[in-house]
């Protein structure tokens, strides 16, 4: 079973254990050619392991069949320890048992193995190479099994694309839209991974997926997909990222930030909150009272919850950061048509936890 888009749909889920990507298009992606019906004959069951009510004959038969599945997902914001790992079953029991486990398996030359991330075709998923990465889904191999060579399946666990997270439980700045639990700390190339497990047939891999374990460090990201975060099936929640800046907000790799060059401070620095706190400082010492009035109330540089700017529509500015050698400055522009005194100007910039000039 695993979230689709907008998971206001777990009933319907319930139902259907397909990943399906998006409520227009509630078809199964474990579609392959082999099987026009799409229907894989194997399902995953999340077994009530330590049930204090009786469970039915139905639910003891699962957990008595459980098996445990350690998460190749370890984030570093992980909630507890081992967190994404659970128990599961597949049914039919008898028919997933009687399966050969295997460590690799072969399609159209290509090796796959435990572990590898894959591609995976859809209906919706046009023929050919992978060319558009959200055209497919990825999922990491947990186990092969295979009753003969042209039946050959694959448990996985799910990754999914930002947009396909389902909104948060509680309701949070950084969401992207109402629709789904996308953040705007989320990269185009990032994909968040889950203990969603699926039972495919191999034939709808497409292909083995690059996809780097980035941790956050002060690294480079080499790899063009990556993962960072985790989505936990039992808690519904993400795991936590490394907070950077004045604001305790995340890093979006797509948005450079700048880094305090005080080696005993070291902060990574949005270059909006940089920006919010230069201009709201102009209109302070520009206005005076007049901003007073419009700014909002003293908060050690933050912006406030209501997010209001006195500087608004006054004064603009952006960071010069990438001249070659020379220090990190930004150009202010006053805006005001009635204004005395410069129109733009120049002024070095200051770390907004320490004051050190940057560098
Ligand atoms: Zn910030
Ligand atoms: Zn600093």
């Amino acid at each position: 079973m695993a979230p689709k888009h907008g998971l206001a749909a777990l009933q319907a889920e319930e139902k259907s254990a397909k990943r399906v990507k998006n409520s227009e298009t509630p078809a199964s992606r474990s579609a392959t050619p082999a099987d026009i019906t799409g229907k894989v004959p194997f399902t995953v069951h999340y077994p009530q392991m330590n049930s204090k009510r009786k469970l039915s004959k139905k639910e003891q038969e699962l957990v008595n069949h459980a098996e445990f599945q350690e998460s190749p997902f370890v984030a570093k914001g992980a909630a507890k320890k081992g967190e994404l790992d659970q128990h599961y079953t597949v049914t039919p029991f008898k028919e997933w048992d009687a399966m050969k486990k295997y460590n690799n398996f072969i399609i159209q030359g290509e090796t796959y193995k435990n572990h590898h991330f894959v591609y995976v075709r859809g209906e919706d998923t046009p023929k050919g190479n992978v060319e558009r990465d959200k055209d497919f889904w990825v999922a990491r191999i947990l186990q092969v099994r295979a009753i003969n060579p042209q039946h050959v399946y694959a448990l996985v666990a799910w990754m999914y694309w930002p947009e396909e997270l389902p909104p948060p439980k509680t309701k949070t700045t950084d969401t992207v839209n109402s629709i789904s639990g996308q953040r705007k700390y989320h990269g185009s190339h990032e994909l968040i991974a889950s203990n969603y497990m699926e039972v495919l047939d191999v034939l709808s891999f497409a292909g083995k997926a690059d996809v780097e374990h980035w941790k956050e460090e002060d690294d480079n990201l080499t790899s063009k997909l990556y993962w960072r975060q985790t989505f936990c099936r039992e808690t519904q929640e993400l795991s936590a990222l490394r907070k950077h800046c004045i604001c305790d907000g995340y890093f979006n790799p797509e948005i450079p930030m700048l880094i305090c060059d005080n080696p005993d401070c070291k902060v990574w620095l949005h270059e909006e909150c940089l920006l919010d706190s230069i201009l709201t400082k102009t209109c302070e010492r520009l206005l005076g009272p007049e901003a007073e009035d419009a700014a909002p109330a003293k908060t050690n540089g933050r912006k406030t919850k209501t997010g209001r700017k006195p500087w608004k529509g006054k004064f603009a500015a952006h960071i010069n950061a990438e001249e070659g050698g020379s220090h990190t400055t930004v150009t202010i522009t006053d805006l005001r048509s009635n204004s005395e005194g410069p129109k733009t100007w120049t002024e070095r910039v200051s770390c907004l936890k320490c004051d050190a000039l940057l560098e």
